[in-house]
């Protein structure tokens, strides 16, 4: 991996050095929101630096299941939501708070839920609950002639 040419301080909590590792798992800013979605995704142990993390990942998450999508699509969209606060604090001054930015992400992964529609099973019933989706996201059973 390339070495990291960010600032030197972390935009976000102002009080480290800027590293993928701080952003994305030591930062006071991002931490309790990775907490948070890690707890919402129920996952109980993950690597804490980000080449372990990238590893794990694509070991991890190889499978074309409904929990690997959601944990990508979770993945993908919070490191592109806290790269876009860190570029507005950087170039524009503008500040979002951290439950901003957390709730900005659940949203854009809930939109795309919704999106979408799949078959009926234990994990589509909970990720209902867990995303407050609409039933409509569980496919009907097909009708029997
Ligand atoms: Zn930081």
């Amino acid at each position: 991996m390339q070495p990291f040419t960010g600032f030197r301080l972390c935009l976000l909590c102002q009080s480290a050095d800027e590293s993928h590792d701080h952003i994305f798992f030591f930062c006071t800013f991002t931490n309790p929101i990775w907490r948070f979605l890690q707890s919402k995704c129920r996952l109980h142990v993950v690597p804490n630096s980000w080449v372990d993390f990238i590893n794990w990942v694509s070991h991890q998450w190889r499978g074309r299941n409904l929990e690997n999508l959601i944990n990508k699509l979770v993945l993908s969209t919070t490191v592109n939501q806290i790269w876009m606060e860190r570029n507005e604090r950087a170039f524009t001054n503008q500040r979002k708070s951290q439950n901003r930015v957390l709730n900005r992400s659940m949203e854009l992964v809930k939109w795309r839920l919704l999106s979408i529609s799949v078959k009926d099973s234990p994990s589509a019933r909970r990720i209902v609950l867990d995303w407050d989706l609409p039933q409509s996201f569980i496919k009907p059973p097909p009708e029997l002639d």
